[in-house]
């Protein structure tokens, strides 16, 4: 699915294509809230890195997230991952992972094409939530303290709602 973005004052759009387009992973991480997430909480998106075309490059900045786990000091520290933002407007746009350097995850709020309305929800990161979040119960709603083991690319494919070109 193409997707087209762009930040709130529109100095940045970009166009991606995304195979995993569903909107389905809301993080509750501090970081996403704080940097992302008004509600609390911020969706990614996974999307083909070689595919994204952007305009306004030169509004774009970009920073590394620090990691915070006490009891977990090796994962602690900064993050090597690229959160990007819009430099005059503060919206964030989408993050980059050299890990995964064919990759990147775009903020489903910076998405202007519709997106599709996911069967299920993840609720991802709940140990780090701030206590005035209020987060959806119900079937169709799962609850993870961290992240899922499963990728973006499973859990479109074990809905059978990968779309790859
Ligand atoms: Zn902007
Ligand atoms: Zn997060």
């Amino acid at each position: 699915m193409l997707l087209e973005g762009s930040c709130h004052c529109e100095s940045v759009r970009f166009r991606v294509d995304s195979p995993s387009p569903y909107p389905y992973m809301a993080c509750y991480c501090s970081i996403c809230r704080k940097t992302a997430g008004g509600g609390g909480y911020a969706i990614n998106l996974g999307a083909d890195y070689n595919t994204l075309e952007v305009e306004g490059e030169e509004n774009i900045t970009a920073f590394h997230a620090i990691i915070r786990e006490p009891e977990n000091p090796e994962r602690s520290g900064e993050s090597p991952a690229w959160r990007h933002f819009c430099n005059r407007c503060g919206s964030a746009l989408w993050l980059y992972d050299p890990r995964w350097p064919e990759l990147v995850h775009p903020f489903a709020s910076a998405i202007d094409t519709p997106l599709p309305k996911p069967p299920e929800r993840n609720h991802i990161m709940l140990d780090y939530k701030a206590p005035w979040c209020e987060v959806p119960e119900g079937e169709h709603e799962h609850h993870f303290s961290r992240g899922p083991d499963e990728s973006l690319e499973e859990w479109h494919r074990r809905h059978g709602l990968y779309d790859a070109p």
